[in-house]
Order: structure tokens, then C-alpha cells, then sequence
């Protein structure tokens, strides 16, 4: 199950949740109890290619992202 992380548009608390494909179930913030959430794409779904700045050194990450 894919998990989105959510921002909170109120408070600015982030929250990940796990989200069936499909699903159209509104979030709330955990913190402050806002429905005012904006998706964040972050993770898998990046479809960035970045060779070097941000690449891990070792070379032995599937992504190449690791940072290590
Ligand atoms: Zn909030």
C-alpha cells in the first residue's frame, strides 16, 4: 500500500498516511485537526535522475539517492 505524505495547510505539520489506490478519504492533521491537507509527492513517485549533488557515494543504492 502506497503511503502519501500529507501537509498541513493550517499548522504545517507533516503526515504520512497509507492510502488504497482509488481511496478518496479526506485526512485530517494529527496535530491541529485541519481537513486543509496538501499531498506532498515525495519518494518513489519522483521521478528525478540527479547525478551527483544529492547521490550516495558508495554506489551500492538501487537509487543511487541514499545519501551515504
Ligand atoms: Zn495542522
Amino acid at each position: 500500500m502506497p503511503i502519501f505524505e500529507y501537509k498541513c495547510e493550517k499548522c504545517g505539520h507533516k503526515t504520512e498516511f497509507l492510502e488504497k489506490s482509488g481511496g478518496k478519504k479526506k485526512h485530517l492533521c494529527e496535530k491541529c485537526g485541519s481537513s486543509d491537507m496538501q499531498k506532498l509527492f515525495s519518494g518513489f513517485s519522483v521521478g528525478q535522475s540527479n547525478q551527483g549533488s544529492d547521490s550516495c557515494s558508495t554506489g551500492t543504492c538501487p537509487t543511487g539517492t541514499c545519501g551515504l
